[in-house]
């Protein structure tokens, strides 16, 4: 009988199809091959590794759940497989293709008219394009529903002006998806970089997320033609929709991040040694790793029967919420605790687990506070609202 993997304790991986394996195999192999090596000093030095994007392209990771414009067209298992790999390198990097992928290229081919995805998806499948998604505002992110940015129609155009926040990608961006409020309801608008009175400056000074792009968007009187609006959707269930794609990617993604400081832990406790023998023959030292093989084990089981409800059509967005909810919590829990158990060089990017620790920390915070995916619970359990 072979030991359980360590990573892998319950073998998740014989329930995945074959074509699911090679998909994490050629991301795991780029992870190691491209991201880990410079990503520590990537962090350290603020900056988002663009050079990583023809290569993520190249694999065809981004948009790789749509058919045709040049997309991958593979399954929602195979996708969360390709979150968990990206973002055992890096949240950030697993955040930018979340963001191409699921809030930009998603609501383009869900929403756009067919001149828009002719357009768009093709380059950003190709990396040659690069797409941030404005929903945030300055004013408070839980509540998408009180939104102050509006678009006023003014002849055949329209005229937006309002502010968003915290945006992923969005100094970097060739296009930015902004949700905006009209007279008609809330509605999604394709801006172009480089359009009058649209300016993205980048929000510095941040202490997570150090590897990816994160800015703010300001509209001043930005004129736009009707054909960039998105023509397929009205009302806050477009911006929804696409962060019940993003959040699925995400639950996935946080298994990344905790495998990896799963795998520091057992290769440094092993090597350190304290009082006479080395730190991992100590009962405390193993109960805090079982620890983490345990949450790590629920949470791979969680995400991979949600990826296949989402696949069958049956996903339900409170099922994505608990996922979010749990995964992210198990895995910054894990990331805290894998920090401790390295003691001083746990401090350092010497070591993964600070990293991750600190991306985490935003990653519990965006799509969703873990408070925000409680109180979706709450509602689907007693039919009240609570927000
Ligand atoms: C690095 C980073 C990248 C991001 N990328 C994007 C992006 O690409 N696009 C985008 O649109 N947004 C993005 N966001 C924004 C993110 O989604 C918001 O930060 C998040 O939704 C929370 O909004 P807020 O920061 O305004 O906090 P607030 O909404 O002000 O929440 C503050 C606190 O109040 C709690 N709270 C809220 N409502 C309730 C309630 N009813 N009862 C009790 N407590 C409550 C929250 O849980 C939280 O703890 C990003 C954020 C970060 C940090």
């Amino acid at each position: 009988m072979p030991s359980p993997n360590a990573l892998d304790f319950f073998d998740v991986r014989s329930l995945l199809s074959d074509d699911e394996r090679l998909v994490q195999d050629s991301v795991a192999r780029f992870v190691d091959d491209k991201v880990l090596p410079i990503i520590g000093q990537a962090f350290e030095d603020g900056r988002f590794p663009k050079e990583l994007v023809p290569g993520i392209a190249e694999l065809g990771l981004f948009g790789s759940s749509i058919q045709g414009y040049d997309c991958a067209g593979l399954n929602g298992v195979a996708y969360g497989l390709i979150c968990q790999e990206l973002e055992r390198g890096d949240s950030g990097i697993r955040s930018f293709v979340s963001v191409q992928s699921s809030l930009v290229m998603y609501p383009i081919h869900a929403y756009g008219s067919e001149a828009q995805k002719q357009r768009w998806l093709p380059a950003m499948a190709k990396g040659e394009a690069i797409g941030c998604f404005g929903l945030t505002e300055p004013h408070g992110g839980s509540d998408p529903s009180n939104m102050k940015t509006h678009a006023r129609k003014k002849g055949g155009d329209w005229v937006l002006n309002g502010a968003k926040m915290w945006i992923t990608n969005g100094t970097i961006a060739d296009l930015a998806v902004v949700w905006a409020a009209t007279d008609d309801g809330i509605q999604g608008f394709l801006v172009e970089k480089g359009t009058k009175g649209f300016d993205a400056p980048e929000v510095h000074h941040k202490m997570s997320l150090r590897a990816s792009v994160t800015s703010a968007l300001y509209f001043n009187d930005c004129t736009i033609p009707d054909a960039s609006r998105l023509p397929g959707v009205k009302g806050l269930k477009g911006p929804l929709s696409c962060l019940t794609q993003a959040r699925y990617g995400i639950t996935w993604g946080a298994i990344g991040a905790a495998q990896a400081c799963l795998s520091e832990v057992l290769a440094y406790t092993k090597e350190r040694v304290l009082f006479g023998r080395p730190l991992d023959a100590n009962q405390a030292a193993q109960l805090r790793m079982a620890e983490m093989s345990r949450k790590i084990t629920l949470a791979q089981l969680l995400s991979l029967q949600l990826g296949r409800m989402k696949d069958a059509g049956t996903m339900h967005p409170a099922q994505v919420s608990l996922a979010k909810w749990n995964n992210v919590r198990m895995a910054l829990d894990i990331a805290r605790d894998a920090r401790d158990l390295l003691g001083g060089a746990g401090i350092t990017l010497e070591h993964c687990p600070i990293r991750h620790a600190l991306n985490l920390e935003s990653v519990i915070t965006y799509e969703g506070t873990e408070t925000v995916h409680q109180l979706v619970i709450g509602k689907e359990l007693t039919g009240v609202s609570a927000f």
